[in-house]
């Protein structure tokens, strides 16, 4: 049930983060914020961009990892550490909103780095994501 532990917010829904979520035995009450709402088995990738697996084949739910979970479809933007505050983006509207921690998960993964080859920057395509 939500509300009784501690508040446990986690940053992303990659593979950390969503490793984490499913085998978590602690108890917590645990908020997800991503810009999405799933899990992506990167390694199968490629193989959706050449048509040999569907999109839907390589995604999870967030909400199948684990039961009970808040979730927030937005990005954190910002930290207010004194306060324990993420600030939150919403992922569809832009609305800034604030969620309160106990404890805090950072799992937002990393950037390519282009080793500043502007036609990489320019013209290259992120192929993390859909
Ligand atoms: C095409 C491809 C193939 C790969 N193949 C392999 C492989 O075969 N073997 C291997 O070991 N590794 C592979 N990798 C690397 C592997 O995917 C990464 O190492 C792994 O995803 C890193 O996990 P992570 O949890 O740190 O971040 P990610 O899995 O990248 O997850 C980051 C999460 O944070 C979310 N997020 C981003 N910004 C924010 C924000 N501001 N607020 C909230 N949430 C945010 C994202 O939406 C995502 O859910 C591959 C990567 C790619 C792109």
């Amino acid at each position: 049930m939500l509300g009784t532990h501690p508040q446990l917010v986690v940053l992303g829904t990659g593979f950390g983060a969503f490793n984490l979520v499913k085998y978590l035995k602690a108890a917590y009450d645990i908020t997800v914020i991503s810009p999405r709402n799933h899990f992506l088995f990167t390694p199968l990738l490629p193989s959706t961009t050449v048509g040999t697996i569907e999109f839907r084949s390589i995604i999870e739910p967030i909400r199948y990892a684990r039961k009970n979970i808040r979730f927030y479809h937005a990005f954190a933007k910002d930290l207010l550490i004194a306060e324990r505050k993420v600030v939150c983006t919403g992922a569809a509207d832009g609305h800034e909103f604030y969620v309160e921690y106990d404890v805090l998960v950072i799992a937002v993964g990393a950037e390519n780095n282009t080793f500043d080859w502007i036609k990489a920057r320019l013209f290259g395509r992120d192929i993390s994501q859909f």
